[in-house]
């Protein structure tokens, strides 16, 4: 399976959690060894868009609508944070997702991935919010993940 590890002098297996990109939620536990300098690891690190068995039900309930932008520089242009859009146009997630009734999406399957811009999700959020109000307790249109450290707000 894996090539084991280098064991730290200061670390020893230097233990990581494995986190969820989109929940954040841990699932798994990483042995990360020694690190550059003999650091000491992370408590948690995302190490691909991979998700959580509770975000692979979820997901799989309706579409998910990725929120992703042009620019992955912020990523360090670390590819494993990246999605390729219809076009093979490489994308970046920012963790802003929502999952939606595929009937309520023309055309769509339960179970696919949409990306759209952050405008584009700022919308889908804001219709989201005032439905929530309308019918309060009421989670129709799916689970709305709002990452605010990621949402850079223009106003
Ligand atoms: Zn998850």
């Amino acid at each position: 399976m894996s090539k084991g590890i280098t064991l730290s002098p200061k670390h020893g297996v230097n233990a990581s959690m494995d986190i969820c990109f989109w929940c954040g939620e841990p699932k798994g536990i990483l042995m990360c060894g020694m690190m550059k300098g003999d650091a000491e690891a992370p408590k948690g690190m995302v190490t691909s868009l991979e998700p959580c068995d509770k975000c692979k039900e979820n997901f799989g309930l309706g579409v998910q609508i990725v929120e992703v932008i042009d620019d992955g520089s912020r990523f360090e242009n670390n590819l494993i944070f990246s999605i390729k859009d219809e076009d093979g146009k490489v994308k970046w997630p920012t963790g802003r997702f929502v999952v939606m009734k595929a009937d309520a999406i023309n055309g769509a399957e339960a179970g696919s991935v949409m990306l759209c811009t952050p405008e584009t999700m700022d919308k889908i959020l804001e219709k989201h919010d005032k439905k929530a109000k309308e019918s309060e307790g009421s989670s129709d249109t799916g689970e709305a993940n709002a990452n605010e450290e990621d949402a850079k707000e223009e106003k």
